[in-house]
């Protein structure tokens, strides 16, 4: 069974009463086990969990520090091109926007790699726009071939591909893949996607099955805070995950939590996600999900993301640029969003250490090998 079978299957309606019916008692008696389940993810995502939120934290970080130690692994996105033949309102990339459109070619993302690497970066996740014909496959086996030269870890977060297409990338050295949902809820998903195959629901949400096909390593899944009720998106990306962990056991997952943002010709938050909320969310994945990489980006602001760090995130990026050519040309304004942490990458480093944070630079798997 696909997973877009499995969603059919769900009631959301139903599952959203149930979210909000959990009380104080489930929430306990979910802190309380050792190993969480779905109808445990279920309760610390609802409202009733919000009074539990120091304890749920405190939970989190203890989990975190046993599987991870205090080691963070720093990426940086590359932005190889907005260009973008879908239109979604919340995205600066979207179609309809008047802004220059860029796709870099083979010297301008060997300066971009040279600029990385010389702050030490070593993982790299490759982002473009949605455009099948001019930013497709034969570009990105290009793309992928090339940066695997200079980087260990090489992820992707493009449009959807097939599952050859996949393997075929991850013939060329492609470690991981991120596709977002962006909301598991169909009506609000038709609302944002006006037009372009990022419109159709279904072929994304069974992008994650064609990649566990393909033998990706590491499948990263995700949904924008704020499109619609982010508990109940939050809540079906569980159930996308415990699906995917099940199915394809020898795949590594993560998620993203970003917050919807602003940008250019974009929308508001529907459903605004606080920054108790967002802890909350975190604590709630890592408590559910012991071994799960949990990554945060640029978007959150410089201070709050420093508190954030502790309690459960994997992976962080600094000193990122949304744009395409952005490292050589910083502030062209051709941004996907805005980001709120503009520290580079060093300084981040130092706050994070001097957190007792250890942040990690070198993929272990090229360590050991080396
Ligand atoms: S979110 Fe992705 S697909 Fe949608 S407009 Fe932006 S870049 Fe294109």
């Amino acid at each position: 069974m696909s997973f877009t079978e499995k969603f059919n299957q769900i009631d959301l309606d139903d599952l959203k009463l149930r979210l909000y019916s959990k009380t104080q008692k489930d929430v306990d008696r979910a802190l309380q086990r050792p190993e969480r389940n779905l109808d445990n993810l279920m309760a610390l995502l609802s409202p009733a969990a919000e009074d539990y939120i120091e304890q749920m934290a405190q939970s989190s970080v203890a989990l975190t520090r046993q599987r991870f130690g205090s080691n963070i692994g720093m990426y940086l996105p590359m932005y190889l091109s907005n260009l973008c033949a879908n239109e979604c309102d919340y995205c600066g990339f979207s179609m309809s926007n008047r802004i220059k459109r860029v796709i870099l070619n083979k010297e301008e993302i060997e300066e971009e790699c040279k600029i990385l690497k010389s702050w030490g970066i070593d993982s790299i996740l490759l982002v473009s726009g949605e455009h099948e014909t001019k930013v497709g496959i034969e570009y990105f086996k290009k793309v992928v071939s090339q940066v695997k030269k200079h980087f260990s870890h090489v992820a992707i977060e493009v449009q959807p591909l097939t599952q050859d297409e996949y393997h075929q990338l991850v013939e060329l050295g492609l470690d991981a893949v991120m596709v977002y949902q962006e909301t598991y809820q169909p009506h609000t998903y038709a609302q944002h996607h006006l037009r372009g195959n990022k419109s159709k629901f279904d072929y994304r949400l069974e992008t994650p099955d064609r990649l566990g096909n393909a033998g990706v390593d590491k499948i990263g899944l995700g949904v924008l805070l704020g499109l619609d009720d982010w508990r109940l998106d939050a809540l079906m990306m569980g159930h996308h995950l415990d699906y995917m962990e099940k199915k394809y056991w020898r795949s590594r997952y993560s998620i993203s939590l970003p917050r919807l943002r602003p940008c250019v010709g974009g929308v508001h938050p529907k459903v605004e996600l606080t920054d108790v909320g967002l802890v909350q969310l975190i604590c709630a994945f890592r408590l559910f999900n012991p071994q799960l990489d949990i990554s945060l980006s640029t978007r959150e602001e410089a201070g709050f993301r420093e508190n954030l760090l502790p309690l459960g995130i994997t992976h962080v990026s600094a000193g990122s640029s949304t744009e395409p050519g952005g490292y050589l040309h910083p502030k062209t304004e051709l941004s996907q969003f805005e980001i709120s942490d503009e520290r580079g990458v060093l300084e981040f480093a130092n706050v994070m250490r001097a957190r007792g944070l250890n942040p990690v630079f070198k993929d272990w798997e090229a360590e050991w090998v080396s």
